[in-house]
């Protein structure tokens, strides 16, 4: 029985676990380039910390664990924090997004030590576009991480995600390239284009999912699909039929979904946001570093924080608009 539950009836099964707000990469919609002032690595919570706190929120209702960052693959300890999560009783899905510069490596070791499923960012199929977004990434190594992801066992039993930020005149003309990517690669590969979401500052404009999918529809036919079992998230879907490939929109902006929103995030230093939305986010960390804690007083602690979760955020849709978004994307892990 779930005690994370907020004033709205929200129930919530899905906790995002930044393991670092430190990445090998730059993309420009979420870090400037010269990178961020870094959260102090004493700040940082151990592997034991996030395992431990990973078990109460399990024990409090959470059945789906996603592992985000920064880039959690910087994270030397990685592969023992996700055999430790993974052994924990009662959580059902364990997952990572993960731009998989690394993966060639890492795959193998990661499925073995119980990670189900990952969700590869990769905004385009072009190199020169892909090295500038991403300022100076090498889409070969991506490439080569989504083999390795297939061959490790990724994509077989559940599809492999591509996460494709879009932004307007930069990367919205490739969404058809996406789905022969997936009809061609012998994985189970979902391509999904989410709208780019101005955090602190609007430095980029955005596609609308509406106009993506009229662009879609354009060049091939599509059905949409109707929210199913399988469809619980906040993805709409559709198919495109001639491909048999399913693409997801995300559309964070254009059409929210904070009514049926079943996620919590917990940051890299124990600070647990409901929401993205500006709104206090006490951290954990401090309780759980005093020696004298009982894990009630965390569970108490985290029920008070999912209770007071806020209707929904507000990011505006108009490109002038402020937005009262706060906070970091590479903290709050996406
Ligand atoms: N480094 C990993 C990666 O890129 O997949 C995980 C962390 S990243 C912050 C998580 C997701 O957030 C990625 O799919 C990324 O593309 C997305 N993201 C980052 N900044 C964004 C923004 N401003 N708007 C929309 N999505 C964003
Ligand atoms: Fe790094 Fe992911 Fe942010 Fe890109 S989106 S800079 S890979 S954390």
């Amino acid at each position: 029985m779930s005690s994370l539950i907020d004033q709205f009836q929200r129930t919530h099964r899905y906790l995002r676990l930044s393991l670092t707000d430190r990445c090998n990469l730059r993309c420009v919609y979420c870090m400037p380039a010269e990178g961020l002032q870094w959260i102090p690595s004493p700040e940082i919570l151990t592997k034991d910390e996030v395992i431990y706190l990973a078990k109460i929120f399990v024990q409090m209702g959470i059945e789906h664990i996603r592992f985000t960052g920064g880039e959690p693959t910087v994270r030397k300890d990685l592969l023992e924090i996700v055999q430790g999560v993974a052994q924990i009783e009662g959580v059902q899905d364990l997952s990572m997004t993960t731009n998989a510069l690394t993966f060639a490596k890492l795959a193998l070791p990661l499925r073995k030590a119980g990670l189900r499923r990952v969700n590869i960012s990769i905004d385009s199929l072009q190199s020169d576009r892909f090295s500038e977004l991403t300022r100076g990434g090498k889409l070969t190594k991506v490439l080569a991480g989504i083999d390795a992801a297939y061959q490790a066992g990724f994509g077989v039993d559940s599809p492999i995600k591509l996460n494709v930020v879009v932004i307007a005149n930069k990367n919205d003309d490739e969404i058809l390239d996406f789905v022969r990517f997936a009809s061609e690669h012998p994985a189970n590969i979902e391509p999904r284009f989410i709208e780019y979401m101005p955090f602190g500052k609007r430095l980029h404009r955005n596609t609308h999912t509406q106009s993506l999918q009229t662009q879609l529809s354009k060049q091939t036919p599509i059905t949409p699909v109707q929210h199913s079992s399988f469809n619980t998230g906040p993805a709409q879907y559709v198919i495109a039929s001639e491909y048999n490939v399913r693409v997801g929109f995300i559309s964070p902006i254009s059409n929210r979904f904070c009514a049926s929103c079943n996620r919590l995030r917990l940051s890299a230093h124990g600070d647990l946001r409901a929401c993205l939305a500006k709104e206090p986010h006490p951290t954990l960390r401090s309780v759980i570093r005093n020696p004298e804690h009982t894990p009630q007083d965390i569970q108490q602690l985290i029920q008070q924080i999912v209770w007071g979760k806020v209707k929904g955020h507000q990011c505006a849709t108009e490109d002038k608009k402020q937005i009262p978004f706060e906070g970091i994307m590479t903290q709050i892990g996406g």
